[in-house]
């Protein structure tokens, strides 16, 4: 006799087992009909899901009582959708192999295996659309069967797709080692025996119909497992949302993307410059990137100097008994460009005629000495809390530094600023007490809201990841666990911010807190983490001598709240579009004489500007005076001066601003330079706001 209690308290109770789309239609018609699916004790299901026992039971909606997307209602749409688009593509393609098809961030893909020839075009997409329409069209029920394991394998077997029977037996040992009963479904898309059918967890919708928009967007090479030695696949990409309005909104907000992608924005406004010959994923700055940087670099140094935080400088390779201390060699080896070895060693390898083999193994138990391009900067910067005596009236000991560091990707990973092998993270280490780890958080919190108020950047969250069931897995007293994590739920809550709590996702040596930020189009990044660590002090052995005057263990903060400058300005250029305000810009303001009567005083007034510390250039090519302006539009300088011979009577500035069509107006000269110089120190978001004089003609 399940009693069922809803999202608001209220609870109903059945007599028999009953469905979750019964329960929904027994407390509205219009919420039944609405029904995408169902939430059973927090986990989400089939509306068609028989409930046998009491439970909690939300039914998912398109939209949230907010008005918002539903994510869950989005995960049922999309891989419902992955579901009809795979028919489509297996009934227009004869021979295609299915291999997988989850639901991602953007809508969806399902990665195939074409027969050699006959692997489809984006010319294909409107034909596979409509064939999409059609299933759509016949509002056929996704039916859900299961089987038990044997049964379940001999069919995958007797189907004979090398790429189902590894899904069936994944699925089976999965079922094994969480030691639940292990079963296989299918879902028909129809009835079963006739209908197309997949062999599938789901859930989904309840009929083909309830995915309203839906399309094919891209297609990409992938591997089988993603391993790059394993079969190649062809993975299409579609997108789907429950309704046709839902679609539109997301495919605008794709064209500008398209608009303001930083790898086109980098290149037009030469910000920098990714060359094959130096490697992938290694990023030349150029002169104009440079100046974001270093602005940034100044902006987050000033506010780590306030926070009494010292900056530290440390080399980019280090020995690897050093990260053998720490663990980073050999476990992430995977994610770390191969080690290097001094001459004697390798001379004296040679001579031996040691194989690669045998290297990396000799490596591994350290039996050769070598260096590594550091991983993180975090070994170095303990090496500096460890090189003298700390007593607990030193602590917190705060260590900076922009600290390069370098990680091998897969090459398919790499592009632009946002996926790189050599990155520069705005990091930090907090040596601190126990019983100020709290105040350091919130320290930490303090800086990332002064550098996203300041940029403008005023949508983001925060994400506490905190320890799973699973406690055997975490270094550290269970009771530090507790205080920590509740000195990162105090700090997150005191930001003001939306805030989730992620149990599972804390690192096993500590919680940690991330940073999310939304861009003006609506685009979510994940930028950098704060996190604490039990675990590196004790592999290296840290202390500090207490008021006690015993040995204590100081408690470690790894910080890098934006990660690093190469992700944060691949952000930053496309949430300013490339328009940057004027303190990051890196030309301010250019100079446009109207004619060459006018080139004295533009030359005053270059020199001025050059002279209080702005970066200004002069314009005096012979160019229509139009073309020169758009020029300046175009380059998305914040500031053009124009000035003619009227100007130069009266001693006045013509301003015309990035991003406004007319003339905004005018200043007196000095004026002009002064509030530019107060704009460019105060880091203002607007530039000369409410200091100019409309012009008058
Ligand atoms: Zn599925
Ligand atoms: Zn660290």
């Amino acid at each position: 006799m399940p009693v069922i209690t809803l999202p608001d308290g209220t609870t109903k109770t059945y007599d028999a087992p009953v469905t979750a789309a019964k329960v929904a239609a027994d407390i509205g018609a219009g919420l039944a009909k609405a029904a995408l699916g169902a939430k059973i004790d927090g986990v989400l299901c089939d509306l068609s899901t028989i409930i046998s026992r009491d439970a909690q039971l939300a039914i998912v909606t398109p939209k949230k009582r907010d008005g918002t997307i539903d994510s869950d209602a989005l995960f049922l749409v999309r891989h419902s959708a992955a579901h009809i688009m795979a028919e489509a593509i297996s009934t227009l393609f004869p021979g295609v192999q299915l291999v997988y098809g989850p639901p991602v961030e953007q809508g969806f893909y399902y990665d195939m295996a074409f027969p050699a020839g006959h692997i489809p075009s984006a010319d294909d997409f409107t034909k596979i659309e409509q064939e999409m329409a059609r299933i759509v069209a016949q509002d056929r029920p996704f039916t859900r069967y299961e089987m038990s394991a044997t049964d379940g394998m001999a069919k995958a077997n007797s189907e004979g797709s090398k790429y189902k029977i590894d899904n069936a037996q994944r699925a089976c040992d999965a079922a094994k080692t969480s030691g639940a009963n292990a079963t296989l479904s299918w879902y028909a898309t129809g009835t079963p025996g006739e209908n197309w059918e997949d062999l599938c967890r789901g859930p989904h919708v309840p009929t083909t119909a309830r995915v309203a928009a839906y399309k094919v967007t891209t297609l990409a090479s992938s591997y089988w497992h993603g391993d790059e030695k394993s079969d190649r696949l062809t993975r299409v990409y579609g997108t789907a949302f429950a309704s046709k309005a839902e679609l539109d909104a997301h495919m605008k907000q794709l064209e500008e993307a398209k608009l303001r992608d930083h790898r086109v924005i980098g290149k037009q406004l030469q910000l920098f410059h990714i060359d094959e010959m130096v490697g992938q994923g290694l990023v030349l700055w150029k002169p104009n990137g440079a100046v974001i940087r270093q602005e940034l670099q100044t902006f987050i140094g000033e506010a780590l100097r306030q926070q009494g935080y010292h900056q530290v400088f440390t080399p980019h390779i280090g020995k690897l008994d050093l990260y053998r201390t720490s663990g980073h060699f050999p476990y992430y080896r995977e994610s770390q460009y191969p080690p290097i070895i001094d001459h004697d060693s390798m001379s004296a390898l040679a001579k031996e005629g040691c194989t690669c083999a045998d290297l990396s193994n000799r490596l591994e138990k350290g039996e050769i000495e070598g260096y590594l391009l550091k991983p993180m900067n975090c070994p170095h910067h303990i090496r500096i809390f460890a090189s003298e005596p700390r007593s607990w009236r030193d602590l917190p000991v705060r260590l900076a530094e922009f600290g390069t560091v370098y990680r091998w990707e897969q090459s398919g990973e790499i592009g632009g600023l946002t996926r790189v092998r050599g990155f520069t993270q705005d990091d930090a280490h907090l040596f601190c007490r126990e019983d100020q780890v709290a105040h350091e958080l919130q320290g930490c919190l303090k800086l990332v809201k002064l550098i996203f108020g300041t940029l403008g950047m005023k949508d983001y969250r925060v994400r506490v990841g905190l320890r799973g069931p699973e406690s055997d897995k975490y270094v550290g007293l269970a009771e530090n666990w507790d205080k920590a994590e509740q000195a990162c739920r105090d700090a997150a809550q005191s930001l003001g911010v939306p805030f989730s709590e992620e149990p599972g996702e804390a690192a096993f040596y500590g919680p940690k807190i991330d940073f999310v930020v939304r861009d003006v189009i609506g685009r979510s990044w994940q930028l950098g983490t704060v996190q604490v660590d039990y675990n590196l002090p004790i592999r290296f052995d840290l202390s500090y001598q207490g008021a006690d005057n015993k040995t204590h263990r100081p408690v470690m903060i790894h910080r890098a709240p934006f990660g690093s400058l190469e992700r944060f300005t691949g952000v930053l250029i496309e949430h300013f579009a490339g328009a940057f305000p004027l303190w990051l810009s890196p030309e301010q303001v250019r100079v446009l004489p109207i004619s060459e009567k006018s080139d004295a005083y533009a030359q005053e007034l270059h020199a001025a500007l050059h002279q209080a510390g702005l970066r200004t250039t002069l314009d005096t090519t012979s160019e229509r005076v139009q073309n020169r302006i758009r020029i300046a539009a175009e380059q998305k300088i914040p500031v053009t001066a124009i000035v003619g011979p009227r100007d130069a009577e009266r001693r006045v500035v013509s301003i015309r601003l990035h991003g406004k069509a007319e003339n905004a107006g005018e200043m007196p000269f000095d004026d002009f330079v002064t509030a530019l110089v107060s704009d460019y120190r105060t880091r203002a978001s607007e530039t000369l706001a409410g200091k100019i004089t409309p012009t008058t003609k």
